[in-house]
């Protein structure tokens, strides 16, 4: 691969740090554009002292000038918890954010790659999901911020590539875990595995029976390596682990690996929870020949040796 001029907006974060990582390691000059609303520093800090990497601090909603080759775009939070704190602002980032980083790529004839999400399927009545599926979403729930604000990144992105000719690339990341995820970051996986580090009760929302299938993050850049590196295929295609598990099976999982004395507790659950989750990965496999590797017990393995590390540190960032 010859080195390209990459930017990568919200590139601090836990997906788009790791994403920053394999494109240095393939010799790529990237950009990190980051507002640090969610995302934290430390997790670029190996790549400071490289002379191919470079951070800004900038709001993805505000307009950025700067020829690339290459965008990601990546810039919204993504936990539930995160995104519903100022659930304006996420609407904004995506919606504002894709708007300029598409009119950036336009000006600049860059490739660039959306990470949408399995919530565009909201609460699915297809199971499991398949790309040609249009989704079943509350547009004025406590997730619609996020949900509709990644549909419509979608659509501009398919938009700008009929109107325009913009090389757009739409990747729909279902749920996905590892090292650099926040200790206080909200989502499933990291709940759990804090609570029974720490001996605290473990937080089943609902009585546990909603579905999740979840993605080994390395797994994760692999197949957004492969999305971005392939010519003419626009997608929307699916990348996420297809092993499907209750959060209840989570939770009794991770009470297994830590070898934790944590109760299991029911909470309500969130409005609009989506019952199940599931991808149907055909399409990955025959575009990209890619498909997940790492099992869930091997995957939380390694987040749990992370997780651990992180709790010796005392603060909770
Ligand atoms: N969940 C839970 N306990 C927690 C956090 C989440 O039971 O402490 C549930 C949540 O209700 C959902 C699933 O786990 O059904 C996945 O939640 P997460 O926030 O990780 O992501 P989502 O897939 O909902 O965006």
């Amino acid at each position: 691969m010859n080195a390209k001029k990459i930017l990568i907006t919200g590139g601090a974060g836990f997906i788009g740090s790791h994403l920053t990582g394999e494109l240095l390691k393939l010799g790529h000059n990237v950009t990190v554009l980051d507002n640090l609303s969610s995302g934290r520093l430390e997790n670029l800090r190996e790549y400071e002292g490289n002379d191919s990497f470079r951070f800004v601090r900038h709001d993805v909603s505000e307009p950025y000038c700067e020829d690339f080759e290459w965008i990601f775009n990546f810039a919204c939070p993504a936990s539930p918890d995160a995104y519903q704190t100022d659930p304006i602002q996420t609407t904004k980032t995506s919606m504002l954010g894709v708007f300029n980083m598409l009119g950036l790529a336009k000006r600049c004839g860059a490739r660039l790659l959306q990470a949408s999400t399995s919530e565009v399927y909201g609460d699915p009545k297809v199971h499991p999901q398949v790309e040609s599926y249009w989704g079943n979403v509350n547009p004025i729930g406590v997730r619609s911020c996020y949900d509709e604000g990644k549909r419509v990144a979608e659509t501009l992105c398919s938009d700008y590539r009929r109107q325009n000719g913009v090389d757009t690339k739409i990747i729909r990341i279902f749920n996905t875990y590892g090292p650099r995820m926040r200790v206080n970051d909200g989502r499933v996986v990291s709940n759990f595995i804090v609570q029974a580090l720490q001996g605290k009760d473990i937080t089943v929302y609902g009585d546990g029976s909603q579905t999740r299938s979840f993605c080994y993050v390395s797994d994760l850049v692999r197949g957004i390596l492969a999305m971005m590196g392939k010519d003419g295929f626009p997608g929307p295609v699916n990348l996420g682990n297809p092993g499907e598990f209750t959060v209840r099976e989570l939770a009794e999982i991770v009470i297994g690996m830590t070898g934790s004395k944590s109760r299991i507790i029911n909470l309500p659950l969130p409005s609009d929870d989506p019952t199940v989750r599931r991808p149907d990965i055909s399409l990955a496999k025959s575009e990209l020949g890619w498909e997940p590797k790492i099992a869930l017990k091997e995957g939380l393995k390694m987040t749990i040796a992370y997780f651990e590390k992180e709790l010796t540190k005392g603060e909770i960032k």
